[in-house]
């Protein structure tokens, strides 16, 4: 199962993604992640792309490409992953079509998590809130400043990737806004459709009857 899980900052990408790594045993593959653990860990790739994420704007695609590559070429990869924030741009997301055309793979599904872009912001304060109770440490680019931008760079360059998928025909929209369960149930219920296109798309039956 090879999954995209799109969506603005905030929109719930990430508690998804994981709930589905648990449920379908595929690694999740977040790109902000990879680049805070890079930023952590004081490589040149992390220490060049600081800046630029502490502001909100999106790292070069090269970075972020280099870096899905060898995620996507690794064992763990080889039954599936989740993308979770990749691709960002059209540029990265014709990127992604090359490196999986290259071994001969394709998405499974795209899912674009739809939200109310005024309650994001009430989201990104709730999340610090909670981080800061439990002691965490609150990521630099979630100030009210920096989630604008993240939210603009969204609009200028991510929202045209789903449009680019929407062509495609593999794009899938769920309600982002519903209880986090009801978002899993949707997205099941979305993959379990994906699943069977594809087995019953192997099998030669293309008329979609089950
Ligand atoms: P969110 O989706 O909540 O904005 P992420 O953790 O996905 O946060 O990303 C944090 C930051 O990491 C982004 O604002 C950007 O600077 C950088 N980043 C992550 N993924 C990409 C990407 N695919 N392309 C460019 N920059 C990225």
């Amino acid at each position: 199962m090879r999954l995209v899980l799109l969506g603005p900052p905030g929109a719930g990408k990430g508690t998804q993604s994981a709930r589905l790594k648990e449920k379908y045993h595929i690694p999740q593959l977040s790109t902000g992640d990879m680049l805070r653990a890079a930023v952590e860990a004081a490589t040149p790739a992390g220490l060049a792309a600081k800046a630029i994420m502490d502001k909100g704007c999106l790292v070069p695609d090269e970075t972020v490409v280099g870096i899905v590559a060898d995620c996507i070429a690794a064992p763990d990869a080889k039954a599936g992953f989740i993308l979770d924030g990749f691709p960002r741009t059209v540029r990265q997301a014709e990127a992604l079509a090359k490196m999986l055309g290259a071994k001969n793979l394709d998405l499974d599904a795209v899912i674009e998590l739809k939200v109310d872009e005024a309650a994001l912001l009430a989201r990104i304060a709730a999340r610090v809130k909670e981080t800061l109770a439990c002691g965490g440490t609150v990521r630099a680019d979630d100030t009210p400043v920096a989630f604008k931008t993240r939210l603009d760079a969204y609009h200028a360059e991510t929202a045209p990737v789903a449009a680019y998928y929407a062509k495609k025909a593999v794009l899938k929209t769920v309600d982002g806004m519903a209880p986090v369960e009801a978002v899993t149930r949707a997205i099941d219920q979305l993959l379990e459709g994906a699943v069977r296109t594809v087995r019953l798309g192997r099998e030669g039956h293309h008329d979609g009857t089950i």
